[in-house]
């Protein structure tokens, strides 16, 4: 039992093969999925995929690239989604420096707002960092007491302490598969066991041996699998210490046999 804490399967690559997509990750052992929104759109979307479904987890929230899109309805909007029983997540939010497709103001404002809105609704957030690794601390710790997950964590050991100091669990993507990124492994060694996560952020950031090829949450089984040998633990056995950690943030039902 594996879950993929940072889906995004409503994305426009999946249109033709949705279904089977899911299916081979049951078949792989992926037993839930989260499913991330970036925008209003994916969020509406987000919801109507797993409706029915229990093993499918829908957030709502604005990414760090839409921030300059934000309106007062569209705020209104996702609050409104956020506040749904099965809405288990707000975000993704976050700030991107690396890309800068929204400015700056508009990404700390959106994060801002969704940060509030996450402690407001007793959610955790889901956050987006990338080269702004600073600018990130310095808004967790004006939010003190939110939970949440800093997603596809790329950096090293050294950025992890402001993070776990505030209280957030971490998740590691494919890019902890890749060969030259000693560095990332230390840091997945580094986390406590009751903090860590994995995810795929499918469609994106295929591990080693599927890199430049689309992304999906089968895949995440090769992400725990080098996060498990990096810590010298087994597979299975982290499968379900992150299941129980994600089962344990996002409020999802327990799992039946808690791992020894
Ligand atoms: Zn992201
Ligand atoms: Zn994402």
């Amino acid at each position: 039992m594996i879950t993929d804490t940072h889906a995004h399967v409503w994305w426009k690559s999946f249109a033709d093969d949705r279904d089977e997509v899911l299916q081979r990750a049951r078949e792989a052992g992926v037993s839930r999925m989260v499913i991330v929104a970036t925008d209003l759109e994916s969020a509406r979307a987000s919801f109507e995929m797993c409706a029915g479904k229990d093993d499918l987890f829908p957030t709502a929230g604005v990414h760090p690239h839409d921030a300059e899109h934000l309106t007062d309805e569209i705020r209104a909007e996702i609050e409104a989604l956020c506040a749904r029983p099965e809405c288990v997540a707000v975000g993704e939010t976050g700030l991107d420096w690396f890309k800068e497709f929204s400015p700056r103001e508009a990404q700390f404002a959106g994060f801002r707002w969704q940060l509030a809105l996450a402690k407001r609704l007793d959610k955790p957030v889901i956050i987006h960092c990338r080269d702004a690794h600073e600018d990130t601390v310095q808004l967790v710790r004006e939010h003190p007491g939110v939970r949440g997950v800093m997603h596809c964590y790329t950096m090293g050991v050294d950025e992890l302490a402001p993070y776990l100091e505030a209280g957030l669990y971490i998740s590691f993507s494919g890019v902890v598969t890749y060969p030259k990124n000693d560095a990332n492994r230390a840091a997945a060694c580094a986390v406590p066991e009751d903090r860590l996560l994995v995810e795929t952020d499918c469609p994106f950031l295929s591990p080693q041996g599927h890199r430049g090829k689309r992304n999906e949450p089968a895949l995440v089984a090769e992400v725990l699998r080098v996060v498990a040998e990096a810590r010298g633990d087994d597979p299975e056995r982290l499968a379900r210490v992150t299941s129980a950690n994600a089962a344990r943030l996002f409020g999802l039902p327990a799992l039946d046999d808690p791992p020894a």
